[in-house]
């Protein structure tokens, strides 16, 4: 608990710069609010999609600010409410996408194994996050479009290397097959269940 008496002791505050308990919603879920961010056109609406209802479509439509999906999963038998936020990805959005990083339980930074741009911006976004978001949200590195081969330009080896660098996790995924989709989100929400529920409430205590 924030203890306003004592929020000049430097001691207490950096006590409360660990994690935060998740919030529990009204229909008795944890909410976790996930941040799609990314170079524009690698596959960031096109994951949520495949994770949330199972579809792909090959049509680009530029997603306008901010998109959202809930989705309700059970993690190790918690159950958690995804707030997928699906930001653009488009320069001229920034400022607008950032204002959501603050409220961040988790972000999925995405890029295109095809594009070595949308792989070098990782950086970029890395920084954006690091500047704008709670100290305590988790994040996973995913390397989209895995199943263009044969256009491939990053190799799965440097996204690990880079992922390990910021100590992140790392999948590479295909919204059009679904390949590691669901395992990528899966394993989001499970860290984010371990370092914000049973790092308070003790493991444990779902069926
Ligand atoms: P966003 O701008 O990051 O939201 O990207 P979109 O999800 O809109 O996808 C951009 C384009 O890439 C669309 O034409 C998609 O069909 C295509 N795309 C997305 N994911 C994949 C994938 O895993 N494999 C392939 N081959 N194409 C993909
Ligand atoms: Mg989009």
């Amino acid at each position: 608990m924030v203890n306003v008496a004592n929020a000049a002791d430097p001691g207490i505050a950096a006590a409360n710069n660990g994690p935060r308990p998740l919030q529990m919603g009204a229909k008795g879920a944890y909410i976790v609010r996930l941040l799609m961010v990314g170079d524009s056109a690698c596959g960031k609406t096109s994951l949520v999609l495949r994770f949330d209802q199972n579809v792909f479509s090959t049509k680009f439509v530029a997603t306008i600010g901010v998109d959202y999906r809930d989705k309700m999963v059970k993690i190790e038998g918690a159950p958690m409410r995804l707030q997928l936020w699906d930001t653009a990805g488009q320069e001229r959005f920034r400022s607008l996408t950032s204002n959501f990083f603050g409220r961040a339980d988790g972000f999925v930074l995405c890029y295109d194994i095809s594009n070595r741009p949308s792989f070098d911006h990782v950086i970029g976004w890395m920084r954006d996050i690091k500047t704008r978001a709670p100290p305590d949200c988790d994040i996973v590195l995913c390397g989209n479009k895995a199943d263009l081969d044969n256009d491939r330009v990053v190799q799965a080896e440097e996204g690990k290397m880079l992922a390990e660098e910021y100590g992140v996790q790392f999948f590479e995924t295909s919204a059009l097959t679904g390949h590691n989709v669901e395992a990528m989100f899966t394993s989001l929400a499970t860290t984010i269940k371990h370092n914000r529920i049973d790092a308070f409430d003790g493991g444990g205590k779902f069926d």
